[in-house]
């Protein structure tokens, strides 16, 4: 029976909550008669019993579950890159380890997605973490959510369930995980949020601090540029230099206008050094979008399939082109 739900848990330092976890799903899988799931726990280089812990599910359930380790710790999007890469389900979920997130939601996400949405992110409208959490990633969600242009609560939130084209048309590194629906969402998949209860910390300590959303702003630059410009980098550098070229260029002729009709000295004024500098600044931006758009010509040439969901029609290769006759009485040989 092929697996149609996969789980991807990214695994460090929570010894104390595999077990419960996997008793969750399972318990929640037979509710809803699912016999195909799978649950694979990344262990992202955990130095406590984490490993033991998930060894010991393997040896009990062979078949449900799989366990990647890593080994050392690479972070939570390559824990996931990993689970996502090595799963086989049509389905994947993603699942903190830590439970705070309730694996009794699992049915309401299925239903989103049965609605026709190609990811569905949980929304933990009544966080229970500490306020110096809350508050830094209320504003990271604010500024996420405009700049993206999607209309979602809650980025960071660890409970998501993806269709697999989605996942297999992204590419994770870094940190960028936070930012998966802001990436499908550029690719045109349909993104849509559930409200879903978020428990307090009970096992271990949290893996991240305020300092996340520092970070989260410069991968959220990259997002930008990433969904809007990553087939035309050309057009970002390009009209910031034609910005800079037109101002430096304007000011230099202004300048040299004053100097023909004889107003006085030029050679002090700041807007001289303003003209010289963005005349150069513009010669440099739009060489780098030059470099930038030679580069895009090496790289990634598949990028079109992602771009499709479907092909129909077109049987010509069956029928022969040779086959085919105009109206106008031409015949291709
Ligand atoms: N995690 C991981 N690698 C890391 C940091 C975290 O696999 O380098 C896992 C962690 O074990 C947990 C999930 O990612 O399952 C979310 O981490 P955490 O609960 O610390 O984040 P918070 O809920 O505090 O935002
Ligand atoms: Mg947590």
């Amino acid at each position: 029976m092929p697996v149609c739900l996969s789980f991807v848990v990214p695994v460090y330092n929570e010894e104390a909550t595999i077990k419960p976890l996997a008793k969750k799903i399972h318990k929640v899988m037979n509710q809803e008669g699912i016999a195909n799931y799978e649950i694979i726990f990344v262990d992202d280089g955990s130095r406590d019993g984490s490993w033991i812990q998930i060894r010991d599910l393997v040896n009990q359930y062979p078949t449900q579950i799989k366990a990647i380790k890593f080994r050392k710790n690479f972070g939570k999007a390559a824990a996931l890159s990993a689970g996502f890469q090595n799963s086989t389900g049509k389905i994947i979920f993603t699942l903190d380890a830590d439970l705070q997130d309730d694996p009794a939601e699992i049915p309401q996400f299925l239903q989103k997605l049965d609605e026709g949405f190609d990811l569905v992110s949980g929304w933990r409208h009544q966080r229970n973490d500490p306020l110096s959490k809350k508050l830094p990633s209320k504003l990271f969600n604010k500024v996420t959510s405009k700049v993206a242009g999607i209309r979602l609560h809650d980025f960071n939130c660890g409970f998501k369930v993806y269709r697999k084209e989605v996942l297999d048309s992204l590419k994770l590194y870094g940190e960028l995980h936070r930012y998966i629906p802001v990436l499908a969402h550029g690719l045109g998949f349909r993104v849509g949020e559930v409200v879903v209860h978020h428990f307090p910390r009970q096992h271990g300590s949290s893996k991240y601090g305020w300092e996340r959303y520092t970070r989260g702003l410069i991968d959220l630059l990259t997002v930008f540029v990433v969904t809007r410009f990553l087939y035309k980098p050309g057009h970002l550098f390009g009209n910031m230099g034609l910005i800079f070229g037109f101002l430096g260029v304007g000011s230099l002729t202004y300048l040299a206008i004053l100097w023909f009709i004889g107003l006085g000295p030029i050679g002090t004024r700041p807007l001289l050094f303003f003209g010289i500098l963005s005349t150069i600044l513009s010669v440099q931006l739009i060489s780098l979008g030059i470099l930038a758009e030679l580069n895009t010509r090496h790289v990634d040439s598949d990028y079109i399939d992602k771009q499709i969901s479907e092909i129909i029609g077109g049987k010509y290769s069956e029928q022969g082109l040779d086959k085919i006759t105009f109206s106008s009485n031409v015949s291709i040989q």
